[in-house]
């Protein structure tokens, strides 16, 4: 059947300018890290996908290395774009991104120009489009000069692959570099894609002040934690969880559901509850109270997790009392 998105989506979401650029994303994005590998099912990929676009979800995140194996989340992606989405190309921002190991041997990993500029033709392929709309490094690389990576970038800008470019990973110092670089070379950096959720808020430590004052985005991305930041592991490991399904792929493992984070996320699943919230809904919601924050990636097995987390949108202001309860607790 042909797929007819709700028209309606654009009220259901909201939308944030991306650092100074003319571009602006949805509160949250949908990320395919996980579950659009060739083990997951095609049909359930297709309805996450349906119900994100349908909610004004306009933002799809990849990666060439997404699966599993690598590749399979950008061919999983072109299969469904070709077939429901290629007449809303113009309303969608895709990206995509390489940085970690993709194929054998030197040119398939890090930050050399060679491995970029290859990496991107294979996802465009992959995902039958002409060009992404965002491009990222996907990590630093300690060994190719920095000019190098950001030559890359550009020269896929000028290559018409990609509109905008981005960096993911960088710590605020290595942002603050490649920030300037790319400006010299004509091709702003438009957003920062970073890892932040009440467990790991590295990005206070200086990068977001980096990237406020160079007015560039930022996306954030595990921001319930993998799962963590939800009530799904509070009775078990359920077996259909990412944890559950041991995919051994950089996803989160049984030995991080400890005692004193279980004990944690309790007590800020009763903070939810008090704000007639989820707690997955207060973990996006703790995110976004912040300005600086263009948008969250959000990941999901199930259509249900896309429509939870979309709710979240309606509100995300704290009090000074939920703020504070908040804090104590994850001082504890
Ligand atoms: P999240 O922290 O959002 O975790 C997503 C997982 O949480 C889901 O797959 C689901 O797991 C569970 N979940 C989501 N909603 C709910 C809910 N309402 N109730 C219960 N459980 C829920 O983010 P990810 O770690 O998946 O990352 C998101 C995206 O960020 C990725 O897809 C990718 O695009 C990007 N990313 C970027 C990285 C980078 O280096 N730049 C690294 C990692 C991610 P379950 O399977 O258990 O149902």
């Amino acid at each position: 059947m042909t797929y007819i998105p709700d028209s309606n989506r654009y009220f259901q979401m909201k939308y944030r300018r991306c650092g100074n650029s003319g571009i602006k994303l949805p509160l949250i994005s949908l990320g395919l890290w996980q579950n659009f590998g060739k083990i997951d099912d095609l049909e359930n990929c297709r309805d996450i996908l349906h119900t994100a676009f349908d909610n004004g979800i306009t933002h799809f995140d990849l990666a060439n290395n997404y699966g599993p194996p690598p590749g399979a989340a950008e061919e999983t992606f072109g299969k469904i774009f070709k077939e429901d989405f290629k007449y809303y190309r113009d309303e969608l921002i895709i990206s995509s991104k390489a940085g970690y190991t993709m194929w054998e041997g030197p040119y398939g990993d890090f930050g050399s120009k060679k491995y970029l500029v290859a990496s991107l033709d294979q996802s465009l392929k992959r995902m039958g489009l002409e060009y992404v709309d965002i491009f990222y490094h996907h990590r630093p690389d300690p060994e190719t000069p920095l000019e190098e990576t950001m030559e890359a970038l550009r020269l896929i800008v000028q290559q018409g692959k990609a509109l905008y470019v981005g960096i993911s990973n960088y710590n605020a110092q290595e942002s603050e570099k490649a920030i300037e670089m790319l400006r010299q070379l004509g091709v702003p950096c438009l957003i920062h894609q970073a890892r932040y959720s009440m467990f790991d808020r590295w990005v206070e430590n200086g990068l977001l002040n980096v990237l406020e004052k160079e007015k560039v985005g930022c996306i954030t991305f595990s921001s319930l934690a993998q799962g963590l930041l939800t009530n799904k592991y509070l009775n078990g490991i359920p077996e259909d969880s990412r944890i559950g399904r041991h995919l051994q792929n950089g996803a989160i493992t049984e030995s991080q559901v400890t005692e004193p984070i279980l004990n944690k996320v309790k007590q800020l699943n009763e903070v939810a509850k008090n704000r007639n919230q989820s707690l997955a809904q207060m973990a996006l919601a703790w995110i976004l109270k912040d300005n600086r924050i263009t948008s969250v990636i959000l990941g999901a097995s199930k259509i249900q997790q896309v429509k939870e987390g979309i709710e979240a949108i309606k509100n995300i202001g704290f009090t000074k009392e939920e703020a504070d309860k908040i804090e104590f607790i994850l001082h504890q």
